[in-house]
């Protein structure tokens, strides 16, 4: 028997357990209302993949997200993306720190996790030359390491679509119905989809998801967290600079970004509202001085390009909640941080604990997944060379459409070949715009290209969801 399998929710959680279920089901979907994968929770984070050695024992977060650090390796080759494990510091000011820091090495101990060091001030120093002096240790964990989350969700939906699954963007799923042990999803604009298995991965709205199919699990409530982005070309550090953290988060850090800059923040501000990602002059000074704390000669005047806030999924029980509901729905709840390290291993717990075994599916693998998928990669990190040798080919990987993170009008075609159809998904693949411009020289430009290679008119593209606009009459370009 095959089943129609339906995946609400295309963060990082959702198309990875779409990517695993595709290893055994062709007849796999995955709808998002947003415009593309990646775009909530999994868009605005810290972007560590975490050692998993601080997860309170025994909880599902302990149990998954080591499992998932290890997972990484194999899924950054086979779907092509970035991972850097560049290391982790817990750093300790003070003597009473110090008893933080043996607290980690007994959860790391509980939690399975051997890879860790306790460093002492010299060392750290020559690990770290530009953190506080007044640091005297650390707890070090070399197998911390950074990613471009959207672009993991963005690499499993589309090996999800080469194999045979369908992505449904701009679907926001707004009722359900039962018919014939089926369940009849309905989405906005009168769109409808019938499914024998539903995975509920929404994100911050998981909980409300959960109340469509008759089912309650924990209330989801946000927790903000703010950050500030630096330019490229300023090097703090060379791993996660973690303070000790506080009882609602990890505290605020310094963490590298895969496609350059720092990340400072995020601070914890628990709000009511699940859109408010607004920044507050609060907020950012809060992470301004707590990011001086870590790293004093960070100035954030000359070297930040932007600020932007994410909105973790909590819940009372501070851990991920995924579940069976009454009929063939699976719940995955509570993803809350280290979700985006767990969602390997979760998108694995899904399938084998509660699919296969609660609901007693049989499966079969298929021979023919194909688990993987070519690189979104930019050129520009290319050396001259092999660069003067693409431009002698083709004149248009010359034609820099954004000089700030230096791509080209050919990395924005490829991208566009690739199935990018609005100024986000061109933001979010190639990094055009997502440097110290932010946008105000090449979006122009992108939209330009944008129009031509989809044959539309330049007013006609978006900025990522249906209304979301940018030119609001005709216009040459
Ligand atoms: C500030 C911050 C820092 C973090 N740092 C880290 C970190 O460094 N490392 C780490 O491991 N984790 C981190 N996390 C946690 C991590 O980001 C999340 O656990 C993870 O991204 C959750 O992914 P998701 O797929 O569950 O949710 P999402 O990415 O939000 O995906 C859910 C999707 O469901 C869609 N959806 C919702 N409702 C509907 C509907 N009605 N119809 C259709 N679609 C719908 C949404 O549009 C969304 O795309 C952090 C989180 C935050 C906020």
């Amino acid at each position: 028997m095959t089943f129609l399998i339906a995946v609400i929710g295309a963060g990082v959680v959702g198309t990875l357990i779409a990517r695993e279920l595709i290893k055994y089901e062709k007849d796999v979907a995955i709808f998002d209302e947003k415009s593309g994968p990646g775009r909530m929770v999994s868009k605005a984070n810290s972007g560590i993949i975490h050692g998993g050695y601080d997860d309170t024992p025994n909880t599902l977060r302990a149990k998954l997200s080591y499992k998932g650090n290890k997972m990484y390796d194999e899924l950054s080759k086979d779907l092509s993306f970035d991972l850097k494990r560049c290391g982790s510091h817990v750093v300790a000011f003070e003597e009473e720190d110090l008893e933080y820091i043996n607290s980690l090495v007994e959860k790391a101990i509980k939690n399975g996790v051997e890879e860790y060091q306790i460093i002492k001030g010299e060392t750290l120093k020559k690990m770290e030359p530009k953190v506080n002096e007044d640091i005297i240790a650390s707890f070090y964990c070399p197998i911390a390491g950074i990613v471009n989350p959207w672009m993991v969700a963005h690499q499993a939906a589309r090996n999800v679509e080469m194999n045979g699954g369908k992505l449904y963007f701009n679907k926001k799923l707004i009722d359900v119905e039962m018919n014939d042990k089926r369940y009849l999803l309905k989405f906005e604009d009168d769109f409808e989809f019938e499914a024998d298995i539903v995975i509920n991965a929404a994100g911050l709205y998981a909980d409300e998801i959960a109340k469509l199919f008759g089912d309650e699990v924990p209330k989801i409530y946000p927790v903000k967290g703010e950050y500030y982005l630096t330019k490229p070309e300023f090097k703090y550090v060379n791993s996660i600079i973690f303070p000790i953290p506080n009882k609602i988060s990890k505290g605020c850090l310094v963490v590298p970004v895969i496609d350059g800059g720092f990340l400072i923040g995020p601070n914890a501000q628990e709000i009511r509202d699940k859109k408010d990602f607004s920044n507050t002059n609060e907020g950012l000074s809060e992470i301004r001085e707590k990011g001086l704390k870590l790293v004093p000669e960070i100035n954030y005047r000359q070297d930040s390009v932007k600020t932007f806030a994410g909105l973790r999924p909590e819940t009372a029980e501070k851990d991920f909640y995924i579940g069976k509901g009454e009929g063939n729905v699976v719940h995955v709840s509570g993803i809350r941080s280290p979700g985006l390290t767990a969602a390997p291993a979760i998108a694995q717990y899904v399938v084998d604990e509660i699919i296969k075994k609660e609901m007693n599916t049989k499966f079969l693998k298929r021979q023919d997944f194909n688990p993987k998928v070519d690189s979104f990669r930019v050129f520009n990190e290319e050396d001259i060379d092999l660069w003067n040798e693409r431009i002698e080919n083709d004149p248009e990987a010359g034609e820099l459409v954004c000089f700030c993170n230096k791509v080209s009008k050919k990395d924005i075609k490829a991208a566009i070949k690739k199935g990018a159809k609005t100024l986000e998904d061109i933001k979010f693949l190639t990094g055009a715009s997502f440097g110290e411009c932010q946008g105000s020289y090449c979006s122009s430009k992108i939209v330009k290209i944008l129009a031509e290679e989809l044959n539309k008119k330049p007013e006609d593209i978006v900025m990522n969801e249906k209304g979301t606009w940018i030119i609001d009459s005709e216009v040459r370009l």
